[in-house]
């Protein structure tokens, strides 16, 4: 299964706690000891496990595309070129 992580722009995060609800691995957490420059607690990755797919259903539910995925790609996926 494809390995992902998420970075939430606290910056755009207004705590609407969408994202915690659709993830299916239940990996999105509000970071109660936390606050963004506008005042609310953000959303955060709880990842320690890598279970994170990189499947952005997150990242397409925020309201504010306040959350960037990013997909590792196998080794063996990984295209070079020479010039
Ligand atoms: S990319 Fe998918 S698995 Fe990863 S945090 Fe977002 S919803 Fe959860
Ligand atoms: S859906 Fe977007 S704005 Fe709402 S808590 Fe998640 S990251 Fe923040």
């Amino acid at each position: 299964m494809a390995k992902g992580r998420i970075v939430v722009k606290e910056m755009y995060c207004k705590g609407c706690e969408l994202c915690t609800s659709v993830c299916p691995q239940d990996l999105i957490h509000m970071a109660l000891d936390q606050l963004t420059p506008k005042g609310y607690h953000p959303a955060e990755l709880v990842d320690p496990d890598g279970e994170c797919t990189g499947c952005a259903i997150c990242a397409v539910i925020c309201p504010d595309s306040a959350i960037t995925v990013y997909r590792m790609v196998p080794e063996d996926k990984v295209k070079t070129t020479t010039a």
